[in-house]
């Protein structure tokens, strides 16, 4: 039990389904990067437990890194259209096969303009593992080459995923109950 439980109006996926879903995607994904030279990259904050979770079920050779992005700010719950680069990579990505790690394709728009910034800079290759995507939110052309779960049109928290900060150490993803926004 969790005292954040209580705001939780719902559960969308449940700690044991995430667990077994992470396993199945780093067992995919050591099939599929077996040899090459991995290198995942989370994008903080949100990914964090996914990428936690994720690079102990990949089971071949990979190295990791991190990356602050911006397009949310504070309580506010919509995109605002704008990335910003806060933290940039320490690692050279010349040659390398990125995966960015991410927990939320949501209008996809962050990632749109992340990705053609990290393929100036020579990888291998760039793909996408995301835990979460919501497809009927999409505005820009890009979709997941590795996704855990298609959730419906609704703000997540949990498994990494905030509402102002709070909610990111809760197990599970869920969707809050409306008053905890009309509450502020
Ligand atoms: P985008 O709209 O650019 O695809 O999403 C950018 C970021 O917004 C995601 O990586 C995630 O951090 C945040 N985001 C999008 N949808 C949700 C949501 O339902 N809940 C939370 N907590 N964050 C979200
Ligand atoms: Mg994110
Ligand atoms: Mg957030």
């Amino acid at each position: 039990m969790y005292s954040m439980d209580n705001d939780i109006d719902h559960i969308l996926v449940s700690e044991d389904a995430l667990k077994a879903k992470v396993n199945e995607l780093g067992a995919q994904i050591s099939r599929d990067y077996a040899g090459k030279d991995l290198l995942l990259v989370s994008i903080l904050k949100g990914s964090v437990v996914f990428m936690a979770d994720l690079m102990r079920a990949v089971q071949i050779p990979c190295a990791i890194d991190f990356m602050v992005v911006s397009s949310y700010g504070g309580a506010n719950t919509s995109s605002t259209g704008l990335v910003k680069i806060i933290k940039d990579l320490d690692a050279d990505l010349t040659g390398r096969d990125v995966l960015i790690v991410e927990d939320i394709l949501d209008t996809g728009i962050t990632l749109s303009k992340l990705v053609p910034v990290l393929k100036m800079r020579n990888p291998g290759s760039v793909k996408i593992c995301t835990i979460l995507s919501k497809p009927s939110r999409r505005m820009a052309d890009i979709e997941p080459d590795y996704c855990g779960f298609e959730v419906p049109d609704e703000f997540v928290v949990g498994y990494g995923l905030d509402y102002d900060e709070k909610y990111r150490n809760l197990p599970y993803v869920g969707v809050l109950k409306p008053e905890v926004y009309s509450g502020e």
